[in-house]
């Protein structure tokens, strides 16, 4: 087994600082130091760029991106017990990791990192799909983030890498793609964590589009694949009817057959659609 640096191994760690992992909190760690510097190595070159990490835990993953030469770490930990830890991996590295403790869905991380910035974690599981769902919805677009490498359980990532006529195709696939390219880059069995999860997880690379892959507005976007997806089994005619007494021409006009259902149209279809409602106001 090779060591990454000369810190002590995370098991170690783990029982120094009693560390017994909270279900609550999603904690699954990787102990394996050669895994974790894998899934810094798939984000690309670090060396020029600031990573945001969230839920560094004992900080496996941590040392993974800065032994691989990132510029700088900003690590968000909710949980207070990790912090000597973390601490520890910051003397060893001087001036290159920073620790907030607090939540990162509510932590504002923008005057703490330089561009460009990259975000890797292993995210806890109970926050990682509303994490996303905001990095990929920002008032303004490009973000403030080059690429987003995450792990999740395999089957949300599944859904975020889907396409049409796929069983997982649904609006985290329109929202993902409509802004991104999105690839599964490593899947890891249950064992690959200390507690074991009781499913297999998968991490995504997603680099951002410097514009979104087909012009349309955010909100109507968003409403109109709500509606789709709520009921997808139903033809859009009657999923969509909701949307006003000429949903059947608005169809049409955006190349789509008002029987057709939601898990078929591509994301090119559904933004023409969205187009026809122009923005709203
Ligand atoms: N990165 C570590 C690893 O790979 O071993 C730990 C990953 S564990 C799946 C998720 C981590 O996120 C835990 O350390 C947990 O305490 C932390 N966490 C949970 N909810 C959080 C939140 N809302 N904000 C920040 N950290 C959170």
């Amino acid at each position: 087994m090779g060591l990454i640096d000369d810190l002590p191994p995370l098991r170690e760690v783990i029982r120094t600082h009693d560390l017994v992992a909270k279900k609550q909190l999603g904690q699954n760690f990787l102990l394996d130091l050669n895994l974790t510097a894998r899934i810094a190595r798939s984000a690309g070159d670090l060396t020029k760029c600031d990573v945001l990490e969230v839920g560094p835990g004992p900080g496996g993953l941590t040392r993974g991106l800065l032994a691989e030469g990132a510029r700088k770490v900003l690590a968000i930990e909710k949980d207070a017990r990790c912090l000597p830890a973390l601490a520890e991996i910051a003397d060893h590295y001087p001036g290159r990791l920073e620790v907030i403790n607090g939540d990162a869905l509510e932590v504002d991380v923008s005057a703490h990192l330089t561009a460009p910035v990259r975000v890797i974690a292993n995210l806890p599981y109970n926050v990682g799909t509303e994490l996303l769902v905001r990095w990929l919805s920002p008032q303004v677009w490009p973000p403030f983030w080059d690429s987003l490498t995450l792990m999740f359980q395999k089957e949300v990532a599944q859904r975020i890498v889907a396409k049409p006529g796929d069983k997982a195709y649904g609006r985290l696939a329109l929202l993902t793609q409509w802004r991104a390219d999105a690839r599964i880059v490593l899947t890891l069995p249950p064992e690959a964590f200390t507690p074991a999860p009781k499913v297999h997880s998968a991490v995504v690379h997603l680099t951002r589009l410097a514009e979104p892959r087909f012009p349309a507005d955010a909100a109507q976007l968003s409403r109109i694949t709500g509606m789709a997806f709520n009921q997808r089994r139903k033809m859009l005619r009657s999923s969509l009817k909701g949307l006003g007494p000429d949903i059947e021409e608005r169809l049409l006009a955006a190349d789509i057959a008002p029987t057709a259902r939601a898990e078929e149209i591509s994301l090119e279809k559904f933004c023409a659609l969205a187009r026809s409602f122009g923005q709203p106001r």
